[in-house]
């Protein structure tokens, strides 16, 4: 098992960018390199000279967590990416159609949730879709970024994704605010971790007494006084 681990990294080291990583070979989380999968684009950061980064928020909507997410935003002028579950999103339009148009992005993060390496290849495209319908139904709009739920992907994913123009989006920063990480524990790990063309993984789904909007209200300043500017995935992806 070590020398499984210890490949891996020779191997994550020894890539160059935008080398062909064959689906399904694990890729360290957290890395500032971006990589493609055989069949799509898979993205952790982007590399960037510019201070940009990007916030997202996965698993809602949420009626209380989210809205007042979406009011912390508006507060510092920040803007986000949803990657929203669709029968969320189905039950709580309205957060929806307001994450829009308050020039936020919204991404596809399944239909239900589900551990997408458990399903068939037509199952993979089934969560796909659905949320993708349902979206284009609730506001006529077409996502264009994919996260797996909890970021574990294999070639079923990465070729439903791309056959549907998905990009991959995971992350640089976790914040572990899912498990309800205490707030100064997320804010040291946002402001020591983040640099230029990073993506943050924050949830504004989360049971009861979420530690995310307290977490926000302290790195977003702290971030911004820093130089910092937040744009939703799809800017940062296009930044030079
Ligand atoms: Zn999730």
């Amino acid at each position: 098992m070590k020398r499984l681990v210890l490949a891996a990294l020779i191997l994550f080291l020894a890539l160059p960018m935008g080398t062909i990583v064959p689906t399904g070979t694990a890729v360290p989380m957290g890395t500032a390199v971006p990589v493609r999968a055989e069949d799509c684009a898979v993205y952790y950061s982007h590399p960037t000279d510019t201070r940009r980064i990007a916030l997202t928020f996965d698993d809602g909507p949420h009626y209380k967590y989210t809205a007042e997410i979406l009011d912390i935003l508006d507060e510092y002028g920040a803007k986000a990416t949803f990657f929203v579950v669709g029968e969320l999103a189905e039950r709580y339009p309205e957060l929806i159609l307001r994450e829009l148009s308050e020039g936020h992005e919204v991404g596809n993060h399944t239909w239900s949730h589900p551990k997408m390496n458990r399903l068939s290849p037509d199952a993979v495209t089934s969560e796909i879709i659905r949320t993708e319908r349902a979206l284009n139904e609730i506001a006529d709009y077409r996502p264009k970024l994919f996260r797996p739920p909890e970021g574990s992907f294999g070639k079923a994913v990465t070729q439903a994704a791309s056959g549907m123009d998905y990009d991959i989006i995971l992350w640089t920063v976790d914040t572990r605010d899912w498990a309800h990480t205490p707030v100064n524990q997320i804010v040291e790990t946002v402001l020591t971790q983040t640099g230029p063309g990073s993506i943050i993984l924050c949830h504004d789904f989360i049971g009861r007494d979420s530690p995310t909007p307290d977490a926000l209200r302290e790195f977003i300043p702290a971030l911004i006084e820093d130089g910092y500017e937040f744009v939703t995935v799809s800017e940062l992806l296009g930044s030079e």
